[in-house]
């Protein structure tokens, strides 16, 4: 079978293991396109393509950017659902400081920062791992911070079903930071709630908990 998009990394799973192995793997024939291309950019943009330093950066390059995109072969109902458990628990599960690394579609430039995600489970609860898993899996694509703060949501309200789900993302954005009028220290904040956080005193209760510092 081809893959339309292989990934920079497979993960497969382990039998009679709920945990996943990581390899390493980059499609040839993806990579032999990038290099062109990236060769091509080196060039458009004036650099001799040949110079030392330069001369294996489009490899370099074509690999980093399948590794950085890898989370459109992740499947982030999967991966929740690889670790689903009935759980009669139904306070509030926070997972906060989920740090993010994404790549901007308008620009192609990164943008980075933290995730809290909480939910009320509804007879189910999931690894806590899963949680940051699922963010990967959608801040490894080309972004833009507000869709992923709704993605990142409608997977986990989807797969468990829970009372509700927030998810607030903190994130600074190169483009906006390296062009332009450098805006050195801003942070972009999104987020999302659904079912009992669409309430302002569980609401608020969450963003609380997410400011507060432990001691
Ligand atoms: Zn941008």
């Amino acid at each position: 079978m081809i893959q339309q998009r292989p990934p920079g990394i497979l993960y497969s799973k382990i039998s009679n293991h709920l945990s996943y192995k990581k390899t390493e793997s980059y499609d040839e024939a993806q990579t032999n396109t990038l290099v062109t291309h990236y060769r091509g950019i080196l060039e458009g943009l004036g650099e001799d393509a040949d110079r030392e330093g330069l001369v294996k950066t489009p490899e370099r390059v074509a690999k980093a950017m399948q590794y950085i995109t890898a989370g459109y072969e992740m499947d982030a109902h999967a991966i929740l659902e690889s670790a689903k458990f009935h759980e009669s628990y139904s306070e509030m599960v926070i997972v906060k400081d989920i740090e993010l690394y994404s790549l901007c579609e308008h620009h192609m430039l990164p943008f980075f920062g933290k995730a809290h995600v909480a939910y009320i489970p509804n007879g189910f609860i999931t690894g806590l791992s899963k949680i940051a898993r699922v963010v990967d899996c959608y801040a490894r694509r080309l972004q833009v911070q507000e869709r992923m703060t709704h993605q990142i949501l409608d997977a986990i309200q989807e797969t468990l079903n829970p009372l509700g789900v927030a998810v607030v993302i903190e994130a600074q954005h190169l483009c906006m930071m390296m062009r332009g009028v450098s805006k050195q220290n801003s942070v972009t904040t999104t987020s999302a709630f659904s079912g009992e956080f669409e309430n302002h005193v569980t609401r608020s209760e969450f963003l609380r908990l997410i400011t507060a510092k432990l001691s």
